[in-house]
């Protein structure tokens, strides 16, 4: 994985030294040597992380980054603030700025290492998440799930603490405990089963647990799918670089090194929560956007999209297998008047429950669509042209039995349906054309006095 790193700093020799590590490590760089040469290469897109300098003349780092957080353009991109006073405060007012991580001059090449693996990663993620969305946007999906801002500020998160040493995890529990909730585990198998069955927000595992490989954790939760998404900060300690270089590759997000630091495993704690919470945010409406592309939103029914794709497997499998292959045309009589007299709510709850009797009234390989307002399509495999007859007919007169309750009940509403059916004939047949001859059916159905189901003429 590699990323294009933007190095800002005032002094020229500051800027080479992170360059020529960056470099080393197949990092792209690019440098600024004041604020407005580097919100203005933000800005223009050239790069996917920014090491900020904190202490420039003119326009210092905290400004920068308040900058590029504040414009739509930058604000996704992740900022290391790197400072040369490694104080509590400092950390405070970066993350205040908006900052996503931090470092401490002198830089320390495994920190400066993991800490832009691990970002660049993150923003890979989420920036394929974001554009899923905004494909998402254009079928009119909520703005709101896009947004940045965690209202509670990366606090009330849900965390895993894999640790064997009491008084190493005391130390964590009174750190975080206060805003989050904290479990415990000692045994690492089983803190792997209950990041498994429980939703935690975070992992942090002790790499110094005794007879066990703590990195084995890590990998096991990377290769689950129901933990893969959680994010893994370490417990290291001096002396384990090479261990923390291999769990980053192993997909660890973060780590904090002892003597663990409050204030410092608080912020970075929280930073992992707000992350996490984007990305779960992202990813649900990325899911929707794929319901969403075949599926219709009012009654959960297949779309005329889907019905496309799909009817063409049915008609094809059909001809080659020589096997029979139904469509029935069903569509809500006098629905206008639905509307008319209860409202177009009403008229929308009628086609919910609609949906759902149609359901339950074909099989698992039928397919079922709402071919748009009250008409809706069924394609039927392996079913002859009798059989496609007996089951609209079940369906409409279960229909015209059984008023529609709408309101919480306070409301019966009637309907009847009236409904065509076509068969395949074999290759010479088309979809278009059994289409055609369903919809000839209805409207004969329609033209007779409706409720009442039509087989096109053989
Ligand atoms: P017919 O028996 O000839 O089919 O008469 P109809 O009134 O059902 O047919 P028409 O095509 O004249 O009217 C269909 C109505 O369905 C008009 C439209 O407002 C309504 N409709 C279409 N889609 C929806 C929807 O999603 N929700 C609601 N509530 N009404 C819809
Ligand atoms: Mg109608
Ligand atoms: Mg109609």
């Amino acid at each position: 994985m590699t990323a294009r790193v933007l190095v800002v700093d005032d002094i020229l020799a500051n800027v080479k030294l992170l360059q020529a590590r960056l470099i080393a490590e197949y990092f792209e760089v690019i440098t600024a040597s004041n604020g407005p040469e580097a919100l203005e290469k933000c800005q223009a897109g050239l790069c996917d992380i920014i090491l900020l300098d904190v202490m420039m003349p003119g326009m210092d780092g905290y400004e920068v980054c308040r900058r590029l957080k504040a414009d739509a353009r930058t604000a996704h991109l992740p900022v290391i603030m790197v400072t040369a006073l490694d104080q509590p405060s400092d950390r405070l007012q970066g993350l205040e700025a908006g900052a996503d991580d931090f470092l401490t001059k002198p830089i320390n090449d495994i920190a400066l290492t993991t800490r832009v693996k691990s970002l660049a990663r993150l923003k890979m993620v989420t920036d394929e998440l974001q554009m899923r969305v905004s494909t998402g946007r254009e079928f009119g999906l909520d703005d709101s799930l896009t947004d940045h801002v965690d209202p509670k500020d990366g606090r009330e998160g849900k965390m895993l603490i894999v640790d064997d040493r009491a008084s190493s995890y005391e130390k964590m529990v009174s750190a975080l405990g206060r805003e989050h909730e904290v479990v415990v585990i000692t045994n690492p198998q089983e803190a792997l089963f209950r990041a498994a069955d429980e939703n935690f927000d975070l992992v942090i595992v002790s790499l110094a647990i005794e007879n066990f490989d703590a990195l084995r954790l890590c990998s096991q939760m990377r290769s689950i799918d129901r933990t893969r998404m959680i994010p893994m900060l370490l417990v290291t300690q001096e002396g384990d670089e090479a261990a923390l270089l291999r769990g980053i590759d192993l997909g660890v997000n973060d780590y904090v090194s002892r003597p663990v630091e409050t204030s410092e495993l608080q912020a970075r704690v929280r930073t992992q929560v707000k992350r996490k919470r984007l990305n779960d945010r992202l990813r649900n409406s990325v899911q929707q956007t794929m319901e969403m592309a075949i599926k219709d939103a009012l009654t959960g029914l297949n779309n005329r999209r889907y019905f496309d794709r799909h009817m063409q497997n049915l008609f094809n499998k059909a001809v080659v297998a020589n096997k029979a292959l139904s469509l029935v045309v069903i569509d809500i009589d006098h629905f206008k008047q639905v509307n008319d007299t209860y409202g177009h709510q009403a008229g929308d709850d009628v086609l919910k429950t609609f949906a759902q009797r149609l359901l339950k009234n074909i099989r698992g390989k039928d397919l079922a669509c709402r071919f748009g307002g009250e008409e809706f399509v069924i394609a039927m495999p392996e079913t002859d042209q009798e059989l496609a007859f007996v089951v609209a007919d079940r369906i409409r007169r279960e229909i015209s039995a059984h008023p529609i309750l709408v309101a919480n009940g306070s409301i019966q509403i009637a309907i009847t349906v009236s409904a065509g059916v076509a068969t395949c004939f074999g290759e010479k047949d088309s979809i278009e054309q059994m289409l055609k001859r369903s919809d000839d059916a209805l409207y004969e159905a329609k033209r007779n006095g409706r409720n009442q189901v039509i087989a096109e003429a053989a």
